[in-house]
């Protein structure tokens, strides 16, 4: 934490694709999404956790997800990333640092997430012991350009703010 006797402000990105494969759920921002396709990933393969844990970290100068939850890990194997997500608020929280606001685009082809947002919202939010209010998601296409719009995958970025009292 800073050592100034002024409210100090940090701002993180995180950034993360997974390719979407049969035979797995496709979790998205803590919900399950029914679609015939799942992203792959060590981890429940849910890109719009992972991309919210990096930009966290990154807001508080703490690394990245990989540094804290490596894949060569077993026990993180289908782990839920909201158990990630959780850890990540906390080691944001030791080092001193409050959320402002997390806001995400989620850019995918396939499905349709508009009706799920909310729910989104409600799981990371939780999650992150804020107020549904500081966690935006939104969703967008890449009118049908490149390995998003060929609905190979699914990718997600995001910006975190923090703030100290
Ligand atoms: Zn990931």
């Amino acid at each position: 934490m800073p050592e100034n006797q002024f409210p100090e402000y940090r701002a993180g990105i995180g950034f993360d694709a997974h390719p979407l494969v049969e035979g797995r759920k496709l979790i998205l921002g803590g919900v399950d999404v029914p679609h015939d396709l799942g992203l792959s990933g060590h981890s429940d393969g849910d890109v719009v956790v992972h991309a919210m844990m990096d930009a966290l970290l990154g807001a508080a100068g703490l690394g990245d997800k990989g540094v804290h939850f490596p894949s060569s890990d077993p026990k993180f194997k289908d782990i839920s990333s909201l158990v990630l997500l959780a850890k990540v608020g906390s080691l944001v929280e030791q080092a001193g640092w409050h959320i402002s606001n997390v806001d995400a685009t989620i850019l995918a082809q396939n499905p349709r997430l508009g009706s799920f947002i909310s729910t989104m919202r409600q799981h990371t939010s939780k999650t992150l012991s804020v107020p549904p209010e500081r966690v935006s998601i939104k969703v967008t296409t890449t009118d049908y350009m490149g390995f998003i719009g060929r609905a190979e995958g699914i990718a997600a970025i995001v910006v975190a703010s923090l703030f100290t009292r």
